[in-house]
């Protein structure tokens, strides 16, 4: 029998065990960084499983190590933990049982994927040219556990040669694989603003600095800062999400704060666009007599895959959902993952694994109280990572 045949039977036979604790740790969802329960889950698997398991890594990460019989690379596969604070509509019987937090952008079946390739991959430790660390990692919505886990050596020990990640992906139908060549998620950058002006009577403007006018002023700004002052082939976003201000339709407001988020691909526009945001604010508030307090914060870099690595898991998915369920997006997503981090220290890929099924009514987006997925991807998750590993492990 061949080994992809094999790889198909393990699978199948694992396959309603895969459902179960996907639905387990649906139930059961954590936030970052209190992924306490996902981790004794994740480890007590691993351990079962003849790994040689690491827990408390950047407080609850986890890794496993399976050592194949014949010497060779060392592949790395990542899964993130951490679920959100989203309120879970879904009438499921597998429903979130904690009020108030829910797994609404899919990590509970990253990580089943990542346990359900250790399960498929430890039966072929004999024939295994090389070794797998299984990462599982927390806070990926942040504040972000990959930086943590990497300081903390979880790329050492021995050094990773390649790695691999993935997100299920409700925006593609279940059985597509969506790849990409180079940048394929943004940097993100976080602000919070506070705008200074003096409160006056409503009638007397002129005794004040109206600090809800800046605050207009400085957001239109912002945005014409971006489809006049960069390249416009060059993506780029400045969201405000939040703002406050003021104290009565009669008054002058003194104070105005908001927060936002600004994303960018390319590190050139990054830093044009943080000092272009610093001028702006500067200069209307200068110019109007009033003050301001800026921080404004980096986050996630820009996610880039490598072009050999990519090359190698589009022969993988041929092999496994066929050509015709390849999606190739030519421009990335200005969503933000923090598994950058690893693609800047190591040469990996990031790939999408299509998770909606229309006749099973799952078509709710990421980070949204009505989420779910189309289990049938876990075996193929499970199939993509395992052959893609094996294939990295001939380079
Ligand atoms: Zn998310
Ligand atoms: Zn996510």
């Amino acid at each position: 029998m061949s080994i992809f045949k094999e790889i198909k039977e393990i699978i199948s036979e694992i396959e309603s065990n895969l459902v179960e604790i996907r639905r387990d740790l649906h139930r059961h969802p954590e936030l970052g960084f209190e992924e306490v329960r996902t981790a004794k889950v994740i480890a007590t698997i691993l351990t079962e499983l003849g790994l040689t398991v690491k827990t408390g890594i950047a407080r609850t990460g986890v890794v496993g190590l399976l050592e194949g019989a014949q010497a060779g690379p060392v592949i790395a596969l990542r899964a993130d933990m951490d679920a959100l604070t989203i309120e879970e509509k879904n009438q499921v019987p597998y429903a979130s049982q904690d009020k108030g937090k829910m797994h609404a952008c899919g990590h509970d079946a990253h990580v089943t994927i990542l346990l359900g390739a250790a399960m498929v991959l430890s039966r072929l430790k004999d024939r295994l040219p090389g070794n797998v660390k299984f990462i599982f990692q927390p806070a990926e919505e942040g504040p972000g556990g990959a930086k943590p886990m990497i300081e903390q050596g979880v790329l050492e020990n021995p050094p990773v040669d390649r790695i691999l990640g993935l997100h299920v992906w409700l925006d593609l139908p279940a059985g597509q694989v969506g790849l990409k060549k180079g940048p394929g998620f943004a940097s993100v950058d976080q602000f919070d603003l506070l705008i200074k002006g003096k409160s006056a009577h409503g009638a007397l403007p002129h005794q004040g600095v109206d600090a809800i006018v800046l605050a207009a002023q400085v957001i239109s700004a912002l945005q014409t800062a971006v489809s006049r002052k960069l390249d416009p082939t060059e993506p780029a976003v400045v969201t405000v999400g939040k703002i406050a201000g003021g104290y009565r339709r009669n008054i002058i407001a003194e104070e105005v704060g908001m927060e936002g988020t600004v994303r960018t691909v390319n590190p050139a526009v990054r830093t044009q666009l943080a000092t272009t945001f610093k001028e702006i604010v500067g200069g209307i508030c200068k110019a109007a007599g009033g003050d301001f307090e800026l921080d404004y914060r980096e986050g996630y870099p820009t996610l880039n895959n490598d072009d050999a690595v990519v090359e190698l898991i589009k022969e993988v998915a041929t092999a496994v959902v066929g050509t015709d369920h390849i999606i190739e997006p030519d421009k990335p997503t200005l969503g933000g993952e923090d598994f950058a981090y690893f693609l800047e220290r190591v040469p990996g890929c990031f790939f999408l694994l299509g998770a909606r099924s229309e006749a099973k009514g799952i078509t709710a987006p990421h980070h949204n109280p009505y989420f779910d997925l189309d289990e049938s991807v876990l075996a193929l998750g499970v199939e993509m990572m395992v052959r893609s590993t094996l294939r990295l492990m001939e380079e």
